[in-house]
């Protein structure tokens, strides 16, 4: 059966229609990417799976293991076992390292121990006696804090991970540590939702969905969503506009 499904979810901001009837379906243990241009709706689709304030589709349906989570609130559905790695990862004044993961494995209701931590923080290269004892605030750069969520969402193993643009604003060095991690859960058997904007990222697919101004217009085997996305003579240009 579906992990997630999502049917006709339709979502306005204000009096703009963000997303216009989005419909997809990912498994148990899938990579299930969806590729679109900036500005097209993705990260306002996380937001949405996530249950984040003001992100209330008006129409359409989300379902989690065949169950309705519409009307769940975000710890609710956190709960569940989604969790969503931010494009933009939040700071927090006075967190340590240490504290942000332990707090993600309580949330579990997992024992923390050290070990585990440090197991994490490897994970993501990042140096776990140079970092448990900094704090999660600008001090660290953007793709420090991407990498230290990462390593508390090995952390909490959920069911559904939806990664939004890990691979923006890191390296080369935790581009690897992002394909070994997305290895890593799915094999695990988690879902994972992945959203990008750089047909690289396919490469980890399963199955692709190329997202157009709220709309998925492809859905396919990562390669040819991926040839489908290269050859766009404009990036959200729908088929027919295409000149040849
Ligand atoms: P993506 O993640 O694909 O780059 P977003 O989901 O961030 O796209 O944005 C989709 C569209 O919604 C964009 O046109 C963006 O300007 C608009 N948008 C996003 N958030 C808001 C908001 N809070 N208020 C108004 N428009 C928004
Ligand atoms: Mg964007
Ligand atoms: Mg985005």
């Amino acid at each position: 059966s579906k992990l997630l499904e999502v049917k006709d979810l339709h979502l306005k901001i204000g009096d703009a229609e963000i997303l216009k009837g989005m419909e997809f379906s990912l498994e148990k243990g899938e990579v299930f990417a969806l590729i679109g241009p900036n500005g097209c709706g993705k990260s306002t689709l996380a937001y949405t799976l996530m249950g984040i304030n003001n992100y209330q589709p008006q129409a359409g349906e989300m379902l989690f293991k065949g169950q309705r989570i519409n009307d769940l609130k975000i710890n609710e559905r956190a709960q569940k076992g989604i969790t969503l790695a931010w494009q933009e990862p939040a700071r927090y004044q006075g967190v340590t390292v240490r504290d942000f993961l332990a707090l993600g494995l309580k949330s579990q209701g997992q024992e923390v121990t050290e070990a585990k931590l440090k197991d994490a923080l490897n994970k993501v290269a990042i140096n776990p006696y140079q970092y448990l004892n900094r704090f999660v605030d600008k001090s660290l750069s953007g793709g420090e804090r991407k990498r230290i969520e990462l390593a508390s969402l090995i952390l909490m193993q959920p069911e559904l991970i939806i990664l939004d643009e890990p691979d923006s604003g890191v390296d080369v060095v935790a581009l690897n540590n992002i394909a070994e991690m997305i290895n890593h859960f799915k094999n695990s058997g988690s879902g994972i939702l992945l959203i990008t904007h750089s047909e690289e990222m396919l490469k980890y697919a399963d199955q692709a969905a190329l997202v157009c101004e709220g709309e998925i217009i492809r859905q396919g085997n990562p390669q040819d969503i991926s040839e489908y996305f290269k050859s766009f003579c404009y990036p959200c240009a729908k088929e027919e506009d295409c000149e040849t």
